[in-house]
């Protein structure tokens, strides 16, 4: 008999696939983490099952209880799956700037959601800091603070890299992802070079986010913005600390749409925007590193959260975007 134990049982063990087209481009096997197939719909809900059952082990949530989150969505979406199949009430604080479609999905589920303007992170306004705020006035209340909380970055350290490495039989030259909280690139980094210190460790930064000059640099630059969502910091988390960075790749939004567009229709892989990011510096360390080598990165999403943006021709417009102009290789 091979049953789940409920929702919750059903989150990661996600299939490792060969981006075809890009791979046969460049001669390297690039590979994506298909987390998009967890049944929240991200590779967060591998983060949001840790914090949980984190907090639950630690006895400091009860049935009953409510968990507060500060995201740009997808975390508060697998919260508010966990929640729901465990007992749980979700407060979610939002910033205004995210996707219909995510905001839609988590009142759907049944969250409480709180749109907030989208101010910078030293505001106090800052919908992580209220988050923190609102848990610490609430009775039987947990903040999951997905940035600080090591239960993020454990969950991939224990199950994202552990995977993996099984599916490629530890054949990996280098590993590159995206960062927000930087859970999953810290947790899959370190185990990573525990297992094997060759293995190259990069960090994909969209525009205005402050760690690819802080990977060539040490400093932290934030100038431009990114049609992407949930990725780029402009500063180091408590997940990032201490992880290793070999060094970093910067992607434009034209370079993302691109690829998100080929995945679409070469591949047959409908993704969110920071899988863009994500396979886009994939691709450009296989044309450094040249043919033969295989790189690892994470499929984040799928691009059904993104449909009134990225797949929407007058959105992608009023960002001075179109895809007509990207070069697209013509299917076969
Ligand atoms: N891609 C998407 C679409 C996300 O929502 C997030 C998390 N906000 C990430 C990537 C980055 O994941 P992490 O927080 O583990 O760095």
């Amino acid at each position: 008999m091979d049953i789940k134990q409920g929702f919750v049982d059903t989150v990661g063990n996600t299939p490792l696939i060969r981006l075809n087209s890009f791979s046969d481009e460049t001669g390297c096997e690039i590979l994506g983490k298909a987390e998009f197939l967890n049944p929240g719909g991200s590779v967060k809900d591998r983060a949001a099952l840790y914090i949980i059952q984190d907090a639950e082990k630690k006895g400091l949530l009860k049935l009953g209880g409510t968990v507060v989150e500060g995201t740009a969505g997808n975390t508060g979406i697998g919260l508010t799956h966990i929640c729901n199949a465990k007992g749980y009430k979700c407060l979610i604080i939002i910033p205004e700037t995210q996707s219909q479609e995510k905001m839609d999905a988590l009142r759907t589920l049944g969250a409480e959601v709180r749109p907030v303007r989208a101010v910078p992170y030293k505001d106090p306004n800052n919908y992580v800091k209220l988050s923190g705020r609102l848990a610490a006035e609430m009775d039987n209340a947990i903040w999951a603070n997905q940035f600080e909380n090591l239960a993020n970055r454990q969950a991939h350290y224990e199950t994202t890299g552990p995977e993996m490495w099984q599916q490629t039989d530890g054949k990996i030259d280098a590993w590159v992802s995206a960062t927000g909280t930087g859970g999953t690139y810290a947790g899959v980094a370190m185990f990573l070079k525990e297992k094997n210190p060759d293995i190259q460790c990069l960090v994909a930064d969209p525009m205005g986010s402050g760690l690819y000059s802080y990977a060539k640099t040490g400093k932290i630059e934030t100038e431009g913005s990114s049609i992407t969502e949930g990725i780029g910091n402009s500063r180091i988390t408590g997940n990032m600390e201490g992880a290793p960075i070999d060094d970093a790749i910067r992607i434009s939004d034209r370079e993302c749409l691109r690829v998100i567009y080929q995945l679409l229709r070469q591949d047959g892989l409908f993704m969110g925007g920071s899988v863009g990011i994500n396979v886009g510096a994939a691709v450009a360390l296989a044309k450094e590193m040249g043919p033969g080598h295989t790189i690892v990165t994470i499929l984040c999403d799928s691009g059904s959260r993104y449909q009134s943006r990225l797949y929407d021709p007058q959105w992608l417009a009023s960002k001075g975007l179109s895809v007509e102009s990207l070069d697209l290789p013509t299917s076969g």
